[in-house]
Order: structure tokens, then sequence, then C-alpha cells
């Protein structure tokens, strides 16, 4: 029988998470992904794709089975990447902090999280349900974002709350969820903003295209 040294356990009870909406999922989510997995060593980054998002959206998001299964397609490749089901399977709205506490949980005691941000959201997070807990049990890790400044973590979290927050700088990719959807509804390609497998996802099941459209592929799609 092969014994884990305690080493080795402690290696493998660490894990990044890696939350979003992922409507669709894309290659700047991937790449930050990839980039933290390697820097920090580790064995497995999980993607999270979010249940019922807690604020009310501008938009209207698509199943949380849809963005589910366009993660596992784009993550299939990467023995690394796993992407898991604990808050689309959850009722009630999706708070990250739960997340933590499930996933540490659940991979027993000793269990180190990193929860990995975009600007945009680490400069959010005191909105967020908990934030002080968020910070206390995980280590967030924040990567820049176009558009957003992460020079003004200080000012807008408080000296505190910013010295707990991990800050690397990943490669910048001007890629976002709402610029895909926005193409897709406009007829222009998609292709390297997101791997392919989920390009003929979108195309298959008609997503973000309009009501009458992605009806109309559904109905040629079952006669
Ligand atoms: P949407 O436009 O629908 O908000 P999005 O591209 O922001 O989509 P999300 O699912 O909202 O993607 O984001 C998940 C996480 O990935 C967040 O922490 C977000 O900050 C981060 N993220 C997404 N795109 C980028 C990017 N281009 N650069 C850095 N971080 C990003
Ligand atoms: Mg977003």
């Amino acid at each position: 029988m092969y014994t884990m040294s305690n080493d080795e356990i402690a290696w493998s009870r660490r894990v990044a998470i890696m939350g979003g909406t992922f409507d669709p999922i894309h290659y700047a989510h991937l790449l930050i992904a990839e980039d933290v997995r390697q820097r920090f060593q580790l064995p497995r980054v999980l993607f999270m794709p979010s249940g019922n998002p807690p604020h009310k959206r501008e938009y209207e998001v698509s199943p949380a089975e849809d963005r589910y299964i366009m993660a596992v397609l784009a993550t299939a490749d990467n023995p690394r990447f796993a992407v898991s089901r604990l808050e689309i399977e959850r009722s009630g709205p999706s708070y990250t902090i739960d997340t933590i506490r499930q996933l540490k949980a659940k991979m027993g005691p000793g269990t180190q999280v990193l929860f990995v941000t975009g600007a945009d959201a680490v400069l959010d997070i005191v909105t967020w349900h908990e934030p002080d807990a968020i910070l206390d049990e995980a280590t967030l890790v924040a990567v820049p974002r176009p558009g957003f400044d992460l020079n003004e973590l200080d000012e807008t979290l408080g000296q505190e709350r910013a010295s707990k927050v991990t800050v690397i700088d990943a490669p910048l990719a001007e890629i976002s969820s709402t610029m895909i959807r926005e193409r897709v509804r406009e007829g222009r390609s998609i292709r390297y903003l997101t791997p392919r497998p989920v390009i003929d996802y979108i195309n298959k099941r008609g997503l973000y295209r309009s009501r009458v459209e992605a009806r109309e592929t559904m109905e040629e799609a079952t006669s």
C-alpha cells in the first residue's frame, strides 16, 4: 500500500477556485487560471460556475447546465483543471464564502483555498456577502484586467483588507463574456476568444442569439 507523506498530503490539500458566471467561459479565464496554477504550484484549479447570481443582473443569464458544460469543454485538455458543480447544485444564492467553507469541509482539515479574481471583481468585494470572512478563510489572489486599476485597492477596500489580497501580474487580455455574447448576437466571429468546442456548443444550442433565432435553431435540430 502506498501511503502519502505529510508533505504530499499538505500539497494535495491546496486548491484554487476560479469563480465566475462563465456565460461563456473564455481564454482570459483560462490563461489566468493556468498562470495561478503554475505560480503557486497547485495540484488543482477548480472552475466554479455560479448558480443563481445573488445580485439581480442586467441580462438573463444562460442556464447553469449550459455554463457548466462550456466550462467542462474548455478545460477538458488540462489535467490540472476541473469544474465543480458545488454552486450550481446548491439552492439559493451563490455566496463565495459558503463555497469556500464547503470545499474546506470536503477536502479536510488544513486545506488551503486560493480564490482567484480579476481586478473588477476584487474591487467589488466589499459588496459581497461576508467579505472579511472570505479574506480570512481563503487567500484572495487578484489579477489585473484592462480597464480596472488595482492601485485603487487600498482606497476601495481599506488598507487592512487590501493587505490581505495577493496581487499577481498575469498576462492582460481584453476579453469578456459580455463581448462574446454581443459578437454572437451581431453575427461576428468569436474565433480565438474561446476554445473551439465552446464555440461549437454555443452554435449548437443557439446561445446568445435573439430568442426567435435561437428557437429556430432548436426547431431545426429537433425536426
Ligand atoms: P461578464 O462580461 O458576463 O461579466 P466576464 O468576462 O467578466 O463576464 P465572469 O464570469 O464575470 O467573466 O468573471 C469571472 C472571473 O474572471 C472574475 O473574477 C473576473 O474578474 C475574471 N475575469 C474575466 N475576464 C477577465 C479578463 N479579461 N481579465 C482579467 N480577469 C478576468
Ligand atoms: Mg464579469
